[in-house]
């Protein structure tokens, strides 16, 4: 059976007659790297905040380890929180601020432990450093340091990385998921950028206004979405709106899918199931190359309609005609 550190059931929290939760049912396993995923004011960090006791919902409850949670303050729980400023005492050096949760529990070796936290997350020999030198990185492996060394049993994590720049942001991602994993330690991670999510969790939930659309691995989600929401959020898709017969879908505009739905359904290619001049198929033209690097985006037009391919195998240029195809099963079905 499986056990878990983090039980939301039915949790409902408003501010001023709108629901910032609206219902939110999620359950964490023992170990796990579980994010939640969601645009800004979904209510990813109010979650967090019910979870760490700093708000208290007005329906559902919270377990944390199979105890129910309602009247326990923030310093009784077995959490720990890292934000996305970091929050580090500047008056304070590098080591203070790491020690100070082990001082107010008055805990033994306090040094030690500090040394092994900082070795832990790369800052091995920053003891002494005042946290006002250190770079937006450093201080964030400073206030994760600060967090784990308690040894909390879950660790939340609100937007973590989201004031550094991208390629530092990649190294901490892989880093934080090194140092879970080594630690074994629950982490609760919220942020609104769907790849860091996909890279980094065992398991996602992607939240829309108050409540969550789906959970479910990475793969599953993005392969697998649940609702039209879900699947243009977690990555991009090309969307159909139609009328499925059972062998075929047919939109507005004429367009015949094949597909096997019944009755009216949003249809969604992925764009790198798109293929371009890859056979027959739908006639478009080709108005923007937009070459990424590693991928390159080809937006066509076909009559009013905006499609976008990523094929690698694609040469074509702005202005030319090309056909646009895909293969039945990749083809989504989502409710409508
Ligand atoms: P972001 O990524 O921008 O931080 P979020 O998904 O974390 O967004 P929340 O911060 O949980 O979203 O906010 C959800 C909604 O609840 C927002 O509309 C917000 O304005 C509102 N809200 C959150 N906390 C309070 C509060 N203390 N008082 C009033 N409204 C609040």
């Amino acid at each position: 059976m499986d056990e878990f550190d983090v039980s939301v059931r039915g949790v409902v929290k408003g501010f001023g007659g709108r629901r910032a939760c609206d219902g939110i049912t999620l359950q964490i396993r023992r170990g796990e790297f579980f994010s939640l995923l969601g645009p800004s004011g979904c209510g990813k960090t109010t979650l967090m905040r019910l979870v760490a006791g700093f708000e208290s919902p007005d329906e559902g409850t919270i377990e944390l380890a199979g105890r129910d949670m309602a009247g326990v303050p923030p310093h009784r729980r077995d959490v720990n929180m890292v934000f996305q400023n970091y929050a580090l005492f500047p008056h304070l050096d590098v080591a203070g601020n790491v020690a100070f949760g082990l001082r107010i529990q008055k805990a033994p070796d306090i040094e030690g432990r500090v040394r092994a936290a900082l070795e832990q997350v790369g800052l091995a020999g920053y003891e002494r450093r005042a946290v006002t030198t250190l770079s937006g990185g450093e201080q964030q492996r400073t206030a994760l340091a600060r967090a784990i060394v308690t040894g909390p049993r879950v660790l939340l994590l609100d937007e973590p990385l989201s004031a550094l720049d991208l390629k530092l942001r990649q190294g901490l991602q892989e880093e934080l998921r090194r140092l879970q994993r080594s630690l074994g330690m629950t982490f609760l991670y919220v942020t609104h950028d769907q790849e860091e999510a996909l890279a980094m969790s065992d398991r996602v939930a992607v939240m829309n206004a108050g409540r969550i659309e789906q959970t479910g691995p990475p793969r599953e989600v993005y392969e697998t979405p649940a609702t039209r929401f879900v699947a243009g959020f977690v990555g991009s898709g090309n969307f159909f709106d139609g009328r499925g017969d059972g062998t075929m879908v047919r939109t507005a505009d004429g367009l015949s899918i094949e597909c096997r739905a019944v009755g009216d359904v949003t249809l969604m290619v992925r764009p790198e199931k798109v293929r371009v001049n890859g056979g027959p198929g739908l006639a478009a033209l080709v108005e923007e190359v937009l070459y990424q690097g590693a991928s390159t985006s080809i937006v066509l037009r076909a009559g009013d309609r905006r499609l976008v391919a990523e094929d690698p195998d694609a040469r074509v240029r702005p202005g030319e005609p090309a056909t646009v195809s895909w293969r039945p099963e990749d083809v989504r079905v989502l409710p409508k």
